[in-house]
């Protein structure tokens, strides 16, 4: 425990004016629990007296109280390590999802809902891809899709939540920035939700999966749909495994540099945009998402009161010790979007995308005149030009 406290700088806390507290949305919402009073637990147990399990399961890893921090705690890793080994967890979200991460790591071909071409070979194509969408024809670039195939799977509903085609979405989006990227055969999840609870054996094997994968594939950058596996791919494989010789993007990162090069109808209504915990607080994307919001949205962009580095994660996290908590802090969400005068809440990630939809009935979404969707989809359904059949003009 000594050595967990002084890594993450747990006895530099002064007790100050409780920034981390305040930051924290699970202490909101309990008011019975916060990053400093988790603090105190661990130092008062440097003997060995256990830690209460609700002080480790209920934290969402969403590093707001680091950022809050003005002496540098960092309890989003202290939290992590402090779930090595314990068997103690108990949310059901996170048995499926993580008992389906685990399978990927011990199955061969578990993770190949993804495939494409290269070296002039045509591997088969997962179901999403057709034939409008160019693949494999730069051997640079690669796409990582991630678990979206699996969500898909697990939790898609015809016509309500299809998270498949935000796959979909980001290949066409590529191909109209000129980019034409291979697909992993056999790629895996990134990994990181296991990490963040604690199951790091589980993630090393992932991980070196797709490492080796990508350098099998000798692409120079990976680009990636979800912010997760962004920063997992670019800064924790690197933090346990040292330098790799690729870099990773986040597809918003990408788009937004080549908006000059897509023609997009801009008829998307009163738009917000709900930044991504892994996105701007952990990788500082802040701007490149909201400069396509704005290309989209005829009737400008609405900024939430809490946005940029201080949103609110929605409540996903590494599907921990999901509570009332969870649709408390979703619901919020919707109450400040509609608020602020959006009829949208637009995200870039999968599980931002899965967790509105899940948490919350769709009636209290209609109720509240306010829907949420991702920045992918709405991008790709007013592409001018649209080859799946849209209404827009040939460019
Ligand atoms: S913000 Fe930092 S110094 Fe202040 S109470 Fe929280 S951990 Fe301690
Ligand atoms: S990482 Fe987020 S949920 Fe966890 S203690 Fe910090 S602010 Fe609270």
């Amino acid at each position: 425990m000594k050595a967990l406290i002084d890594k993450y700088r747990i006895d530099s806390c002064t007790q100050c004016n409780n920034e981390c507290a305040d930051a924290c949305p699970v202490y909101r919402f309990y008011g019975t629990w916060h990053p400093q009073q988790l603090a105190e637990a661990c130092l008062a147990s440097r003997g060995g007296k256990p830690v209460d399990h609700r002080l480790i399961w209920c934290c969402v890893n969403c590093r707001a109280c680091s950022d809050a921090c003005p002496f540098d705690v960092e309890f989003g890793g202290f939290v992590r390590e402090l779930r090595i080994g314990r068997k103690d967890r108990t949310a059901a979200f996170e048995d499926l999802i993580g008992t389906y991460q685990r399978m990927q790591a011990g199955m061969p071909g578990a993770g190949s809902h993804v495939s494409g071409k290269k070296g002039g070979k045509k591997r088969k194509s997962p179901e999403w891809v057709d034939d409008t969408m160019e693949l494999g024809q730069d051997d640079g670039v690669a796409l990582f899709v991630g678990c979206i195939p699996f969500f898909q799977e697990a939790f898609g509903r015809p016509d309500v939540f299809n998270p498949i085609e935000m796959a979909r979405a980001a290949v066409m989006l590529l191909n109209r920035a000129g980019i034409s990227p291979v697909l992993f055969e056999d790629e895996r999840c990134c990994g990181r939700d296991l990490y963040d609870t604690g199951d790091g054996e589980t993630f090393r094997k992932l991980a070196e999966h797709n490492i080796s994968l990508i350098d099998r594939y000798a692409v120079s950058t990976v680009i990636t749909i979800c912010p997760k596996c962004a920063y997992t791919l670019d800064r924790t494989y690197r933090d346990e495994f040292g330098a790799l010789p690729f870099e990773v993007r986040h597809i918003t990162e990408v788009l937004a540099e080549h908006l000059d090069d897509i023609q997009f109808r801009e008829e998307a209504g009163k738009l917000t945009f709900h930044d991504p915990c892994y996105l701007s607080r952990y990788r500082a994307v802040v701007e490149p998402p909201r400069a396509i919001v704005k290309r989209l949205s005829s009737d400008g962009m609405i900024e939430m009161e809490r946005h940029g580095r201080s949103a609110p994660c929605c409540g996903a996290g590494s599907w921990t010790g999901h509570g009332p908590h969870t649709r408390a802090l979703v619901n919020e969400r919707l109450v400040e979007a509609r608020e602020a005068g959006a009829d949208t809440i637009v995200t870039a990630c999968p599980k931002c995308l899965l967790l509105f939809n899940e948490v919350v009935p769709e009636g209290a979404w209609r109720q509240a005149s306010v829907e949420v969707k991702d920045l992918l989809m709405i991008a790709a359904d007013l592409l001018v030009g649209d080859p799946s059949g849209g209404d827009g003009e040939e460019t």
